[in-house]
């Protein structure tokens, strides 16, 4: 029988989550959600230095919120804990002595200095540097004052990356690496493999930047008897417009920032899974349970993928335009303009049913609806840079307006019967329908952009309606 899969992600709280991190946690979870494995949650705090206050819970809030989540982790805890390594100190101590006993660990006796003159040495006769060449010949008992570092054992490699594929290097790339070091805490080079084999993990799910390393980790497996997982290594995701690894200069966004900026969770879930995954067919959008059925790691490609807003953008309408208004009014809370604050529900409604169709991320609301709330003021430029209406002059365009409101004052208001309306007005004034619907919508909105003219119309009402007609006549006549 197979062994069980159990996956983790493990990030270190040295910041926000940003969609290079948050993808290789879905796809950690996808992999063990599709075996009904188990996801873990791992906090690797052993870089004190590094830690930044608040990042752990943040981290845990943006994994909550998408929905990727874990069955074992520091809030949650399993049978293989603790689930943050700078509560697992004795574990790598016991994990050390191993090392120390069977001779393949050793007191580091250097001082930074003397590692600089090697250095040195290296660089003048041509040559790479490597610890290993200055290994101590009587090392002294390590007594925690010293790093503690791994006496490799030089020689190549072959091995497999479910993504990346058959891979080899030579033994010039293995060295002896720091273990623990002199403040006590382990190395990550250390800590992941001792916790990946104590916690069982039957797939190491990581990023590119750990993939030079790998040799070493290799190294220092069999050092410990112990079995590899199965690697799977991601690549990187590129900027938008070049091939540089999204960096925080290119926008890489906490992933928080997204949510409140309008994306919904599945939106961004299905967007993320596709940057560098796809199914083999033109499928671009997936739900959780597609994605948990469909993924696999052999279909992550092993170049780099493109950051997208555009398609992010695309994405999030889609699920936007799916939505049941109900479930949209809900979601649209904290969105709405402060105008809107004393507007009923069922107007509000009406009014996200006529943007739905083009609202591509939450936070649009308020420029897109503004003008259903407050009469936005009069902006003659909205006319100048028409390239319609500039043409034409201001008496005329006032002319046609009062023929409009002539006509609309006949109306229901309703949608059909304003569009009855619009057709013969189009037909009397004998205007196109690029002069005479955009001025009425320039009339009644003063907003640069509106919904269909005549469903705008009908959820305005017709009392605000003409008289934003009659103002806007007023002004142009001036
Ligand atoms: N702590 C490492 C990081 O944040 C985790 C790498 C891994 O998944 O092993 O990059």
């Amino acid at each position: 029988m197979s062994k069980p899969v159990r996956t983790r992600f493990a990030p270190s709280p040295t910041g926000f989550l940003h969609v290079g991190g948050i993808r290789t946690a879905l796809f950690a979870y996808l992999v063990a959600k599709q075996a009904d494995g188990t996801f873990i949650l791992r906090l690797e705090d052993t870089d004190k230095k590094r830690e930044v206050e608040g990042s752990a819970e943040h981290l845990i809030e943006s994994l909550k919120i998408l929905g990727i989540n874990y069955d074992e982790g520091p809030d949650k805890p399993g049978d293989l804990g603790p689930y943050r390594q700078s509560e697992r100190l004795e574990t790598y101590q016991k994990w050390a002595k191993k090392l120390i006993e069977s001779g393949r660990a050793y007191a580091d006796p250097y001082t930074p200095e003397e590692v600089q003159v090697f250095r040195e040495d290296a660089q003048k006769n041509k040559l790479p540097f490597l610890y290993r060449n200055h290994r101590p010949e009587n090392p002294v008992a390590w007594d925690g004052s010293k790093p503690l570092r791994f006496k490799s054992d030089p020689k190549g490699y072959k091995w497999n990356d479910a993504v990346m594929g058959d891979l080899s290097t030579g033994p010039e790339v293995i060295d002896d690496f720091i273990l623990i070091k002199s403040d006590g805490y382990p190395t990550y080079n250390f800590a992941h493999i001792v916790d990946d084999a104590e916690m069982n993990i039957s797939h190491v799910i990581r990023g590119q930047e750990f993939i030079s390393s790998t040799p070493n980790y290799l190294n220092l497996y069999e050092a410990l008897n112990l079995d590899r997982p199965i690697l799977a290594t991601m690549p990187h995701i590129l900027n938008e417009t070049g091939n540089k690894k999204l960096g925080k200069r290119d926008g890489a966004k906490d992933v928080l920032d997204y949510i409140k900026d309008g994306y919904l969770p599945v939106a961004l879930v299905s967007f993320i899974a596709t940057l560098g995954w796809n199914d083999g067919t033109e499928q671009e959008i997936f739900t959780r349970d597609e994605l948990i059925e469909k993924f696999s790691l052999d279909r992550v490609g092993r170049s780099g993928a493109h950051f997208d807003t555009r398609r992010l953008n695309w994405v999030n309408g889609h699920f936007i335009r799916q939505m049941q208004i109900d479930g949209l009014y809900n979601a649209s809370e904290k969105y709405w303009p402060d105008e809107a604050k004393s507007s009923d529900e069922s107007y509000k409604k009406q009014v996200l049913g006529l943007i739905q169709e083009r609202l591509k991320f939450l936070s649009e609301i308020p420029e897109l609806t503004r003008f259903f709330f407050k009469d936005l003021p009069i902006d003659l430029s909205l006319i100048e840079s028409n390239k319609q209406l500039k043409k034409i002059d201001k008496p005329e365009l006032a002319d046609l307006l009062s023929q409009s409101v002539k006509q609309l004052e006949q109306s229901d208001f309703t949608s059909a019967d304003i569009q009855t309306k619009l057709n013969s007005l189009l037909e009397s004034t004998n205007q196109k329908p690029a002069v005479l619907f955009s001025i009425i919508r320039v009339a009644t909105t003063w907003s640069p952009a509106s919904p269909a003219l005549a469903d705008t119309l009908a959820v305005l009402g017709k009392d605000k309606a003409i008289e934003r007609l009659n103002k806007s006549i007023a002004a142009l006549s001036q």
